[in-house]
């Protein structure tokens, strides 16, 4: 297989994916290519290029130091914006491979599904939607197409990393979800690992911290079937935690794949883009979905707005704010790269641009040295 030309490439990943995947999978040669068109790789597909691109990307890197919920300076237990990316990936390939769609799109996708994120979560994603809002706004998953499309520097012909249209398709749809029953499958597989992800490991990491209680949690319809079927509270402390959010995983998982695959009965036969015509929607079953809905109110509640966090949101708005103000009165302290886009894209943006790709570290440090030390030498640029 290894090693042949681009014809018999093609040939290949047609008929390994023929025997793999399910007739309405994304399958490889229904591909509508890049925008700019290249050879078949010599022993990858497709999308094994994106996902390996999407990963020895700077912005991926980079999201090692970004949070997921909890910040850095709380402990080092809990899921970075990182590690949450590499659970989804497993969990949205294990469901890939159980309802035979494309493993590697999916995987391509799910690898970069955060990868927009700017420092400090959805926080600094509001920070800046405010900051930007007479220039166009600020998403993360908007963000994320810019970065593939215009920000990361890989070729010299073209700038981006040149992805095919369907994983670019998937990260739009995440982008604006008008569209969802008309998506492909995979990125719905995509969607459901995230949310089954994060509710299960906000669970731990809460836990972990201290923010949540046995008792508070026992309340919840999830927790109470995960009782059922596995012996939590004869189980000590110290493995609980772990028991109950492997339960939480694999509860989440059963269902999603039991009803989702119902679904697909209906698709035998078809292609992938009839089984976009007909809008086929992968879910979980109804009363599952209340339940899972009742965790997440209670996590908005109890964690996400938990006074521990909200402190911490409050100090990394202000030092983004303060951030931006400082680069929009003193442009020129913007490094010589941001400064170059800034001429194409506006001031504005490129500090977006810049403040966006920070880590959470960095962006404390920058504030340090650009704010609080030059509060003396002191403009009036707020
Ligand atoms: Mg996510």
């Amino acid at each position: 297989m290894p090693f042949q030309s681009s014809e018999n490439q093609s040939r290949f990943w047609a008929e390994r994916e023929k025997s793999l995947l399910a007739s309405y999978a994304m399958h490889s040669i229904d591909s509508e290519g890049r925008e700019h068109p290249e050879t078949q790789h010599p022993y990858r597909g497709p999308f094994q290029r994106d996902r390996d691109r999407v990963l020895h990307s700077a912005a991926f890197r980079r999201l090692s130091g970004k949070m997921q919920v909890f910040t850095g300076d709380m402990g080092d237990y809990h899921r970075t914006r990182l590690t949450h990316t590499h659970e989804v990936a497993s969990l949205a390939r294990t469901i890939g491979r159980a309802l035979r769609l494309n493993e590697d799109l999916i995987e391509a996708m799910a690898l970069l599904h955060d990868i927009g994120h700017p420092p400090f979560g959805h926080c600094g994603e509001d920070v800046l939607d405010e900051c930007l809002k007479h220039h166009g706004g600020f998403s993360h998953n908007q963000f994320a197409i810019d970065l593939v499309t215009r920000l990361e520097e890989r070729y010299t012909a073209y700038p981006g990393l040149n992805l095919t249209r369907e994983v670019l398709s998937g990260q739009n749809f995440r982008s604006d979800k008008q569209d969802a029953q008309t998506q492909m499958l995979e990125i719905q597989v995509v969607d459901a690992a995230d949310s089954i992800a994060y509710d299960a490991h906000d669970v731990d990491d809460a836990i972990k911290l201290g923010l949540l209680s046995w008792d508070q949690l026992s309340e919840l319809a999830l927790v109470q079937r995960a009782r059922g079927v596995v012996p939590l509270d004869q189980t000590p402390e110290l493995h609980r935690r772990q028991l109950l959010v492997h339960t939480l995983l694999d509860l989440q998982m059963e269902d999603f794949l039991t009803y989702s695959q119902q679904i697909l009965e209906r698709a035998d036969g078809l292609d992938s883009i009839g089984v976009r015509e007909v809008q086929f929607t992968l879910r979980m079953s109804p009363g599952f979905e209340a339940e899972k809905k009742e965790l997440e109110r209670f996590l908005f509640q109890n964690v996400y707005r938990h006074p521990r966090l909200i402190d911490v949101r409050q100090r990394a708005a202000t030092r983004l704010q303060q951030l931006f103000l400082l680069l929009k009165a003193y442009p020129e302290r913007l490094p010589d790269r941001f400064q170059r886009l800034a001429a194409e894209w506006g001031t504005e943006r490129a500090i977006g641009v810049y403040l966006a790709g920070m880590t959470d570290r960095f962006c404390d440090d920058q504030y340090v040295s650009m704010v609080e030390m030059g509060r003396s030498q002191a403009a009036d640029w707020s």
